[in-house]
């Protein structure tokens, strides 16, 4: 049952919190410390480690005789450049909070993103509660 969830999904653990208010009060500080994240979570198709890789975020298992896991997320969608926290919030099976995306032909949305698995077994990276922008 999903009930608009803005609760649940935009959650920021506390702990997170905390490591923002002791730091200087400066922007640079932050954003070094969200582009420092290398861990990006579990893969959920396969339970491999994600890897960032030239066009997006893979599976470590990609390799044929690590079983060969296709798993990917790419880091570019509809003009939105993800990040490593994003990435981080998908794997995890979370929802990320609404971001706006172009369309091809100059556009605008909004959506939530999500990892979601589809009816042939893909993993694919979904676009929830889009809506005009
Ligand atoms: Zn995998």
């Amino acid at each position: 049952m999903e009930t608009g969830g803005s609760d649940s999904c935009s959650t920021i653990p506390a702990k997170y919190r905390k490591q923002g208010q002791n730091r200087p009060p400066s922007g640079d500080a932050l954003k070094e410390f969200s582009e420092n994240i290398k861990d990006f979570g579990t893969c959920p198709a396969c339970g491999g480690k994600i890897i960032k890789g030239r066009q997006g975020y893979g599976c470590s298992n990609w390799k044929a005789q690590d079983g060969g896991c296709r798993f990917v997320i790419w880091d570019l969608i509809s003009g939105k450049k993800l990040t490593p926290a994003n990435i981080r919030t998908l794997t995890g099976g979370k929802t990320t909070r609404k971001y706006v995306f172009k369309t091809p032909n100059g556009g605008k949305f909004r959506a939530k993103l999500k990892l979601e698995k589809n009816p042939s077994g893909r993993w694919e990276t979904a676009m929830l509660e889009r809506e005009n922008y």
